[in-house]
């Protein structure tokens, strides 16, 4: 019946902004794996990688994806859910999997208008622009290879809800 629905993409794509949204318009309950992460660990995602590493992290986030997954929730992933192959096929298999694209520049410039360092720990300490095109040319091809339905980004947070509802067929029962 109602999957859960799993939003991936990288960090600025609108995973948290669309997610809500999107759980609002199906009456699903929202949840973000990132925010799950920081409740259970009582750290920061900077603290987690300072003291565990990013494989520790990552052992953590895999860990939270199964621990939200369940019928009627949206859930916002961690933009490098996608890394490890057993979180791809565990979404595949336990629900629906949307991609929010959107380009490196786009990204970019939402995560520089809004900047959250503590949260979102630079990969690479170089330029935003740069890291970002970095990181979507990594990982482009996983998050499509993740993806059940691939949606465009760039418009407003209710088109992107209207296009992965349209996409999953959930239109609302009123
Ligand atoms: P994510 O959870 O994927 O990292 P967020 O939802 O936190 O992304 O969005 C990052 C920033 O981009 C926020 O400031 C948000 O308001 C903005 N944003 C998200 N989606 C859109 C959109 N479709 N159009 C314009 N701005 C957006
Ligand atoms: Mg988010």
């Amino acid at each position: 019946m109602s999957s859960p629905i799993y939003l991936i993409g990288a960090r600025g794509c609108g995973k948290t902004t669309v997610g809500q949204a999107l759980a609002a318009a199906l009456g699903y309950d929202f949840c973000d794996t990132d925010y799950f992460l920081l409740q259970d660990s009582g750290k920061t995602v900077a603290e987690i990688v300072e003291q565990e590493g990013w494989p520790g992290f990552r052992r953590r986030e895999s860990a939270a994806l199964i621990a939200v997954t369940e019928p009627g929730k949206v859930i916002a992933t961690g933009g490098g859910m996608v890394l490890a192959e057993e979180n791809r096929q565990f979404m595949q298999d336990n629900g629906h999997v949307v991609y929010l694209n959107a380009p490196a520049e786009v990204l970019a410039a939402r995560l520089e208008a809004f900047p959250d360092n503590a949260q979102r720990p630079t990969l690479t300490g170089r330029p935003i622009a740069e890291e970002m095109a970095e990181v979507l040319a990594a990982r482009d091809l996983l998050y499509r290879e993740a993806a059940h339905h691939i949606v465009d980004a760039m418009q407003t947070p209710d088109a992107v809800v209207q296009q992965i509802v349209n996409a999953l067929s959930l239109a609302r029962a009123s």
